[in-house]
């Protein structure tokens, strides 16, 4: 049996070789970073060497990185009434877990729709923050725009977005998950008062991520009990994965021209695919995208038939949104986006990164081919 090609890098990347080593070489640290003996500073001085290629690569203050178990847990923790005043507001295209509100109650969650291209509408925005009065000794806005979509890789207006919310005193959030190590991130550029980063997106290791604060800001922990990370987030921490994240984030940095090139191979894929299938429709392909994503749907052909006729040809791609696999109802982007149900139920998110190759888009345009020409045939034949 050939190779098998994975083209689902933004449900999970594949995890960098030089990742492993250190992550390896990292479990042989026996102390615990609390611990003032040597064994505990071993552990300390590791987690402080990631925390400054972390902070590198969001041109941020290294103080101001705060470890977590991932993306969910660093949205959960920057959603915090204690920053703001009722209602958050977040973009309807927003990952579940920031849809969820983090620490405010569900009914204080307001979500902000997006035009068919799945970008925010800033007017929106900023005529929502206008018309609502803040009531309370924290009477400012939290307002949550990730930077790039998970399904689409449509990149949002953050700084715009962030130029908004300040004009108004209020503080904005973005989960910048899915753009790191896709785009050059610099906090003070974005004008994010917080950012989430997650590793296992970028080749780190899956659960471990960072809530990234700007200099000045503040959170209450979400975890208490401990007094890890400057008391902002309780609980041992887990060095291994924070060691496997600070060089992720260090390759993420030195090879983000190599990553952004797959654009070139995400425009043959689509190009390839649509080939074939002239009707399909690519979402958010009007706007700036990632690099390395692209979503589409051939009217008539359901996803999941088209995620398992790929992966029994070899190749892994994702219906709709993979962060939670199995899910067959059609994804609240592309709703959120105005399309049909009918064509929602249909997209499939195929999505490269740093070990795709050319040949893994031929085999792609291969399958594609070979699956829509059997479909059609059984479609006749029924
Ligand atoms: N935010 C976005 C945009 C994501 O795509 C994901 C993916 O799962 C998350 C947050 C959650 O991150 P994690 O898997 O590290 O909890």
């Amino acid at each position: 049996m050939s190779q098998r090609v994975y083209l689902d890098y933004n449900a999970s990347a594949p995890l960098r070789p030089e990742v492993r080593e250190a992550m390896v070489e990292a479990l042989a640290i026996d102390g615990n970073p609390s611990s003032v003996h040597a064994e505990g500073r071993a552990a300390r001085a590791a987690i402080e060497a990631a925390r400054e290629k972390v902070a590198f690569l969001v041109g941020a203050v290294p103080a101001n990185v705060i470890f977590t178990s991932g993306g969910t847990e660093s949205n959960a923790t920057a959603l915090a009434p204690k920053t703001a005043a009722d209602p958050l507001f977040v973009s309807a295209i927003e990952h579940p877990s920031v849809l969820a509100g983090g620490r405010f109650p569900a009914n204080a969650v307001r979500q902000i729709p997006v035009t068919g291209n799945g970008v925010i509408d800033l007017e929106i925005l900023a005529g929502e923050l206008d018309t609502h009065h803040f009531e309370g000794e924290r009477a400012r806005a939290l307002v949550s725009v990730m930077t790039a979509n998970n399904e689409t890789g449509a990149i949002q207006p953050v700084s715009e977005a962030a130029a908004i919310v300040h004009e108004r005193g209020g503080v904005l959030h973005s989960d910048a998950v899915q753009a790191a190590g896709k785009l050059k991130l610099d906090l003070a550029a974005l004008g994010a008062d917080l950012l989430t980063l997650s590793a296992h997106k970028m080749g780190g290791p899956k659960g471990v991520g960072a809530l990234v604060l700007r200099r000045g800001m503040e959170v209450g922990p979400l975890l208490q009990g401990g007094s890890q990370e400057q008391r902002r987030r309780a609980g041992t921490e887990n060095v291994a994965c924070i060691v496997g994240f600070g060089v992720a984030a260090e390759l993420a940095v030195a090879d983000l021209e190599k990553v952004q090139a797959v654009a070139k191979l995400r425009d043959e894929l689509e190009a390839g695919a649509s080939a074939v299938t002239p009707d399909a429709v690519v979402f958010s392909a009007a706007v700036p995208r990632l690099p390395n994503t692209i979503c589409l749907a051939v009217p008539g052909t359901k996803a999941e038939t088209l995620v398992i006729g790929l992966d029994l040809a070899g190749l892994a791609v994702s219906s709709g949104s993979a962060c939670s696999s199995g899910k067959v109802e059609a994804s609240h982007v592309l709703s959120a986006m105005g399309v049909t149900q009918e064509i929602a139920q249909g997209a499939i998110r195929v999505s490269l990164g740093w070990a795709t190759e050319a040949e893994h888009v031929e085999r792609f345009i291969e399958a594609w081919g070979a699956l829509i020409k059997r479909l059609k045939e059984a479609r006749q034949a029924a």
